[in-house]
């Protein structure tokens, strides 16, 4: 088997019908980048900024993010790059911001939400990000999106300081697209409203999840819940992908659920375009891909959409390796 992967290392992903999806990775600093490439990635769809900003006593300055995002991106070789804007609060906590606690933290004060309200913090993070703009392929995605008007805010001030920078006569890119994490329910349900304004979606299942199910994604006494086979979970799922492809956008998935073996046959027959998980994860999925026919899957599906429960799903799955 580790020998069947190995030779799918530089190869493209593609299905047993011959249809084409990529596989990237979720990285978290810079040095992840090798075994992205070791793994034979198309990409990277998650790179989690927020270790840029913990361990240290300080916000990290403009330099030290823009050495951060340009090494990544030259590491890449012109191979997209999605990198989320900071994702703290919720479990992450930054001692320096000195906020106050909260009873509530995964429903509270967080990622761009902060971002919006500090708007110094985040207006640094988008110069950093619009500098190294021209070493590569840079995708930028908000975290936490629940509404319209937060994603409204956060690009007018991204194009805000872009409009700076190029007065300044500093380079930077045009090609940027720019998307959003759909992790909130709401945000999938307004899914073809936002489709009309995003470049892509990539759906962070790990929150959309828990918030979903109203069950605590660190809390084991309700740890039965969090489903993601749940058919709820699909058809939100089904929503987003539906209502990118609606306008000619795409949509990927960085949640944990894009590199498993069990929601990969379902999610290839929902159209996700991008799944982006471990890097040790990609090759297996490519070799999974490769034995699965779409026009197959999207029956699956289909199927699996009609289910009442997880549970039902998983059967359902399990039966296509039989
Ligand atoms: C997610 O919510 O699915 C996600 C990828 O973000 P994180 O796990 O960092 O919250
Ligand atoms: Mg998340």
């Amino acid at each position: 088997q580790i020998e069947e992967w190995k030779k799918l290392r530089g190869v493209q992903t593609t299905s047993k019908d011959g249809v084409h999806v990529e596989l990237a990775a979720n990285i978290g600093t810079p040095n992840d980048v090798v075994g992205v490439m070791e793994n034979g990635g198309e990409g990277v769809g998650l790179y989690r900024t927020e270790f840029l900003y913990m361990g240290r006593t300080e916000l990290p300055s403009e330099d030290v993010q823009f050495n951060a995002y340009k090494t990544v991106l030259e590491k890449m070789e012109g191979k997209p790059v999605v990198v989320r804007t900071l994702d703290i609060g919720g479990d992450k906590e930054l001692p320096y911001l000195n906020l106050p606690k909260e009873m509530n933290p995964f429903l509270g004060f967080r990622a761009i939400r902060l971002c919006l309200e500090q708007k110094d913090l985040f207006r640094t993070q988008l110069r950093a990000l619009l500098r190294a703009s021209v070493y590569g392929t840079l995708r930028i995605m908000f975290p936490m999106i629940a509404t319209l008007d937060e994603f409204r805010s956060a690009k007018a001030l991204l194009l805000e300081e872009k409009e700076k920078l190029k007065a300044e006569g500093v380079q930077v890119s045009d090609e940027i697209q720019l998307g959003i994490m759909v992790e909130i329910p709401s945000t999938a349900v307004l899914a073809d409203q936002f489709a009309k304004e995003v470049d892509f979606f990539s759906i962070g299942t790990n929150d959309l999840i828990q918030y979903t199910m109203a069950a605590d994604r660190m809390n084991e006494r309700v740890s039965y819940l969090y489903q993601p086979y749940n058919p709820a979970i699909l058809r939100l799922v089904k929503m987003v992908i539906d209502a990118a492809h609606k306008e000619g956008k795409w949509a990927g998935m960085c949640g944990e659920m894009a590199g498993d073996a069990t929601a990969i046959p379902l999610l290839l027959g929902l159209g996700l375009d991008e799944f982006s998980m471990s890097a040790t994860s990609i090759l297996p999925a490519r070799s999974q891909i490769s034995k699965l026919s779409k026009v197959e899957m999207e029956q699956l599906a289909a199927k699996a959409l009609q289910m009442q429960t997880a549970a039902q799903v998983v059967e359902l799955v399990r039966a296509i390796g039989e």
